[in-house]
């Protein structure tokens, strides 16, 4: 089975911040694949707007090395007709320069998106500045950029100035790791069959452990890092919405404000965390590596590049169940994976009962997609009745074909956007119940002067880590690829 292209209708996608790091790696070079899919219509057209004093050619000299750099597996070499659809103008967001340009280019009678792929300090002119030069109408969509703030004030900060020039509706809150094919899968498996809903609940589930493991460190970006650390970072946006994935209730259409209301019930349930129930870490210098201290360019900092938290949900779906959440980096793998390990049987009929294992469902997200769930079956052949706990694989990579032209997380999104499609973007109310939970811990830690653990760099995290679990007589999955 070949996936289907549905090509979006025409847009003018301006791109604020269209010379910057996350519009070459990822959004232009997203954008051309998308071209050379056929989703992209040939009259779509895309303006990059930034401080530089580039020209049109400029620009479009600019992408095509995006696209050489990032672009990756393409199936078309169209590059120039791609880049014949190209504009520029140099924007002073914080000024009147370019504002003017920018509306005269903007054509009538095609669906509008303004990507902010900027620092969020500019979200708010950039926004006033589209009213005021009447580049924005009701049907324009805005794009924003993780961090959403670094605490509730702030994030409520943004959330008014966005919501004084655009209606919520119109606002795309991106969170990438929701536009991934398998966080769609997981919803598809829970609420396209009948199998696993009823089993999804304390019943039956022990717990759930959500790992993103990175084997990269700071560096180059670490005084930027050291501001944040792991659970602004990491948690409160990415882990939180795969939690939410996870958790929520069936909601009762697949549109976007039903799923969004059950995401926010989710992210309400969760109850506060006791200082036993966090371990921070840093990762160590080796002889031949730099450790966090040196990365950050902080010898004193106590910003964790490693979290670990158990967490716990007030409902009757889940009371009991933890939700064991890790993140980290320099660890021993690149890996993103969320684990449902459901309970042991109640009684076993067989007599090797050190086979009895437990069914896990693996959601892998990142290097590779795909899901498994582990069984237990009978060992072929002769010879009694062993057992044996085998993962059967649920990607179906055979069935639907590989397809070297899937499109990624961020290309995905764009053409949501395009389409107006909200359900995969986080909505304002979100984000504030998601720092509304995480400010106390983070300002918890900040009263009690917590010093975070170090750990091994290419290790899985710090004991600490480990003994969140014993003690619970659990244990992590291993970080591999
Ligand atoms: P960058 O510093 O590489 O690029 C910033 C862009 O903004 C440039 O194009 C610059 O010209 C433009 N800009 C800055 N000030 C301006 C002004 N006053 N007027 C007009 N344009 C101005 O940053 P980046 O890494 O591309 O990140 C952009 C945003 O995306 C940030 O909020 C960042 O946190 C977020 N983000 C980045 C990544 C990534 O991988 N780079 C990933 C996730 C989120």
């Amino acid at each position: 089975m070949v996936s289907r292209v549905i090509p979006v209708d025409p847009f003018d996608l301006v791109i604020f911040g269209g010379t910057g790091d996350l519009a070459r790696r990822k959004i232009l070079p997203g954008l051309f694949r998308r071209y050379c899919s056929g989703q992209m219509p040939a009259d779509a057209r895309i303006i990059g707007a930034a401080r530089s004093d580039l020209d049109a050619d400029g620009y479009r000299q600019l992408v095509r090395d995006a696209i050489d750099e990032f672009g990756g597996k393409t199936t078309c070499n169209d590059v120039d007709a791609f880049l014949a659809n190209l504009d520029y103008v140099t924007v002073d967001a914080r000024g009147d320069q370019g504002w003017e340009e920018l509306a005269g280019k903007m054509r009538p009678g095609v669906i509008h998106a303004h990507y902010f792929s900027v620092g969020p300090g500019l979200f708010g002119d950039i926004a006033e500045r589209l009213n005021r030069f009447g580049i924005a109408h009701d049907d324009s969509r805005v794009v924003v950029e993780k961090p959403f703030g670094r605490d509730l004030a702030s994030a409520k900060e943004l959330n008014a100035s966005l919501a004084a020039q655009f209606d919520e509706s119109q606002i795309y809150r991106i969170d990438h790791y929701l536009g991934k094919e398998t966080v769609q899968n997981l919803m598809a498996l829970r609420f396209g069959n009948l199998l696993f809903e009823p089993l999804w609940n304390a019943q039956y589930i022990d717990h759930i452990q959500i790992t993103v493991a990175e084997t990269v460190g700071v560096g180059g970006r670490g005084a930027y890092y050291d501001k944040s650390g792991a659970m602004r970072d990491m948690v409160q946006n990415h882990l939180m919405q795969l939690l939410c994935l996870i958790a929520m209730e069936p909601p009762s259409k697949f549109e976007p404000d039903s799923v969004r209301d059950e995401k926010l019930k989710v992210i309400r349930a969760l109850q506060p965390l006791e200082p036993h129930e966090i371990v921070r870490g840093q990762y160590e210098a080796n002889d031949t590596q730099s450790g966090y201290r040196e990365d950050a360019e902080n010898d004193r900092s106590s910003t964790e590049s490693y979290i670990a938290l158990k967490v716990a949900l007030a409902n009757w779906r889940w009371s009991g169940v933890p939700f064991y959440l890790r993140t980290g980096k320099r660890l021993s793998a690149r890996s993103s994976e969320i684990a449902v390990v459901f309970k042991k049987m109640p009684h076993s009929i067989f007599e090797e009962s050190d086979n009895e294992q437990a069914n896990i469902l693996a959601i892998q997200l990142q290097p590779n997609e795909g899901m498994t769930l582990d069984v237990t079956i009978k060992e072929p052949g002769p010879g009694g009745m062993r057992l044996v706990h085998v993962p059967l694989d649920m990607t179906f990579a055979e069935a639907l074909g590989e397809d070297a032209d899937a499109p990624d997380a961020y290309e995905r999104l764009i053409m949501d956007v395009i389409r107006g499609n909200q359900t995969l973007f986080m909505r304002g109310d979100e984000v504030e119940a998601a720092w509304r939970w995480t400010d106390p811990i983070i300002s918890g830690w900040q009263a009690r002067n917590d010093v975070p653990k170090t750990y091994d760099i290419g290790s899985s995290g710090p004991m600490d880590a480990h003994m969140l679990l014993h003690r619970d007589g659990r244990k992590w999955r291993d970080i591999k690829q």
